[in-house]
């Protein structure tokens, strides 16, 4: 009758045990369930009435508990459930596949809260990059101005100025005279413009934190009226009021400037920000901020009286150029998404009241002529 069986390492629950419990070999037969213990205590449930359950820490334990739930035995063996299967002749076959659907259900149920739980911390992930970004703007926003002209003059020294025209050149007064009409409608106040027009071909423009302000005579020559020159002036100089370059330097600089910029200690963001102090990365900015630049140029140009379409044909005249000398579009380079640029700009002037714009009164004619030779 013991002929066939196996024995099993498992355990044993019962009251009768001193503890309630205690580690034993299990070996079914062909009639049932046999647990001793080292105490040689042995415990006995015939197939007829063993309950079978499945659970324990790794979900994996079989108990068959006798019918009056006296006794309780348990085994994690991975062979356990086959051999019960085998040696009970198919008398536990409908408890057993009732355990293993049972079991899917827990895995199931895993599965959903260990998703649960990713998406979880993903979502916190991305709020807390959020809550950095947001950090860092709330905190560039309580920054004294002068933060940005030091990082601004640490910047400029990495731009190649030998071809700049002096003060007096036709061209540099009328870049400046552009910033002065310009300058009263700008966000914040306070901020030192200055003008540098670079004799070269490049065609490109770029605003440094702190308000300097670069222009190459290649841009120059490309725009086909002072307003569409104001145009990119305006967007420029929006980079500067906005303070683009700090938030950039900020976000680029992640937690450490971050929590500097917080806790207001730039000593060390400054030396930081040295690095980082090259024209390229200093006037790349996001779409987000090249988005903000160009609604802040177009309201500036609009409270100045110089009509912000200006800006969106220079955009269209550069993308026409585009094809034909690409290694000198600077500009378009770091100003990519022309047609949705465009686009923003003349929602953007659907949406404020109309008024009569002027044009500037500026020598035109003779900067371009004196440009030319
Ligand atoms: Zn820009």
């Amino acid at each position: 009758m013991h002929d066939v069986s196996q024995d099993f390492f498992g355990g044993v629950f019962s009251d009768k045990i001193e503890g309630g419990r205690a580690a034993a070999k299990i070996s079914i037969n062909s009639y049932g369930l046999v647990a001793e213990t080292l105490e040689e205590e042995r415990f006995e449930i015939p197939f007829g009435e063993c309950q079978l359950d499945k659970g324990g820490a790794s979900g994996r334990m079989i108990f068959c508990r006798n019918s009056d739930r006296s006794i309780t035995l348990f085994c994690e063996e991975r062979g356990f459930p086959k051999a019960l299967e085998t040696l009970s002749t198919g008398a536990l076959s409908g408890q057993l596949r009732a355990i293993q659907l049972k079991q899917r259900g827990h895995e199931k149920t895993f599965l959903f809260w260990l998703t649960v739980g990713s998406v979880m911390t993903l979502i916190a992930g991305v709020i807390g990059y959020y809550a950095l970004i947001a950090a860092t703007q709330a905190a560039v926003a309580a920054l004294p101005i002068s933060i940005d002209e030091n990082i601004g003059s640490v910047a400029i020294k990495s731009v190649d100025l030998h071809a700049r025209l002096d003060a007096g050149h036709v061209a540099t007064k009328l870049v400046n005279d552009i910033v002065k009409e310009l300058e009263p409608h700008s966000a914040i106040k306070g901020l030192n413009f200055r003008v540098m027009v670079v004799d070269e071909p490049t065609v490109n423009a770029f605003a440094l934190p702190g308000g300097q302000i670069v222009v190459y005579t290649g841009l120059i020559k490309k725009a086909k009226s002072a307003e569409q020159l104001a145009g990119v002036i305006a967007h420029e100089m929006a980079h500067a009021t906005l303070r683009h370059g700090l938030k950039g330097v900020g976000q680029s600089l992640g937690i450490i400037a971050a929590i500097q910029l917080v806790t207001g200690d730039v000593g060390g963001l400054l030396a930081l920000s040295t690095q980082l102090a090259q024209e390229s990365i200093l006037t790349s900015y996001s779409r987000k901020s090249e988005t903000e630049a160009d609604l802040e140029g177009a309201r500036m140009l609009h409270e100045a009286g110089i009509d912000p379409k200006n800006m969106a044909d220079f955009f269209q005249m550069l993308e026409k150029l585009e094809g034909d000398i690409p290694d000198l579009l600077a500009w378009i380079s770091t100003h990519p998404q022309h047609a949705d640029r465009i686009a923003r700009i003349e929602d953007y002037q659907k949406q404020i009241p109309q008024k009569p714009y002027r044009l500037l009164e500026l020598p035109w004619e003779e900067v371009q002529n004196q440009l030319a030779n």
